[in-house]
């Protein structure tokens, strides 16, 4: 599933290939795609004769916005869109076709066919389903230690299901919350509300650099994506953790364990994020110490 760092790719690749290009007429082969309006035939009227102005992201949602529309899309697990030529063959899994005036369409595939998009005038996107209630913007200026603190610190739920609650933080997935994680050294079953400030500073400035340093990576592969079919989706950043069972930490040396958390599959290392009650005892002893 694309997390922030990939949808954040198509984003800078759409808008390359798409944004001032105006819509003649759109298909839809799909209709459980097409999320708003209820009727499709109004989707595709309604998105005739406008101009694409700009791509926007809100977490996981790529937000195409046009002269007095928006239209709001989530990838889901396999969605791709596609830019070809009007008369190129249509491949399989193709659900929508946007046909531009200029001879050339914007496709969305779908294999999994979990993908949505929803229609709305500009400004309603924000007050309605699916963006509505929608937490703090990781990349964004407004995600500052404190916002973080605020929105994570009083949680009563593990650290990693926190973090990938979107109501709280938007765009983290799966892979990211293992590998910020992972750079903070806090278990995923750490207890969030009994993190401490300088252990909720450290996650905030790994989710931080985490997010950044994977956008940067999908950005130097954006013009491969361009210069072949002009097809784009995901690609494979270096990981440190996730998917790395079994193999040494890049920190310690010892094996990375893989377990389930919250029902999702988490890496991690028994060493370098140590579980909740033995780093408290480890503090504990440290104080006692001292005192
Ligand atoms: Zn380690």
């Amino acid at each position: 599933m694309p997390e922030l760092p990939e949808v954040e790719t198509v984003r800078r690749t759409l808008t390359q290939l798409i944004v001032g290009k105006t819509i003649q007429s759109v298909e839809v082969y799909l209709p459980r795609i097409i999320q708003r309006p209820d009727d499709i035939k109004r989707f595709e009227t309604e998105l005739a004769g406008h101009t694409i102005v700009e791509i926007g992201r809100r977490g996981k949602f790529l937000r195409i916005v046009m002269d007095g529309l928006v239209l709001v899309s989530h990838l889901r697990m396999e969605g791709r869109y596609g830019v070809y030529r009007t008369g190129d063959e249509v491949e399989k899994h193709t659900h929508v076709i946007f046909r531009f005036t200029d001879g050339t369409e914007l496709r969305y595939k779908d294999v999994r066919q979990f993908g949505t998009m929803h229609l709305f005038a500009p400004g309603e996107e924000f007050k309605q389903k699916p963006l509505a209630k929608l937490g703090l913007e990781p990349l964004d200026a407004s995600f500052t230690e404190a916002a973080f603190l605020e929105a994570i610190s009083r949680r009563t739920t593990k650290i990693k299901p926190a973090l990938l609650n979107q109501e709280y933080i938007v765009g983290l997935g799966n892979i990211y919350v293992d590998e910020a994680l992972f750079r903070a050294g806090i278990h995923p079953e750490h207890p969030a509300d009994k993190l401490t400030k300088r252990q909720l500073e450290r996650l905030h400035a790994a989710i931080v650099d985490t997010l950044t340093e994977a956008v940067e990576a999908g950005g130097s592969s954006i013009k491969s994506y361009v210069n072949g079919q002009g097809e784009m989706g995901m690609f494979q950043h270096s990981l440190r953790m996730y998917g790395r069972q079994g193999e040494p930490c890049l920190n310690c040396g010892q094996p990375v364990v893989k377990t389930v958390v919250g029902g999702r599959g988490t890496h991690f290392c028994p060493t370098c994020q140590p579980p909740y009650r033995t780093s408290q005892k480890a503090r504990q002893q440290r104080n006692g110490r001292q005192g």
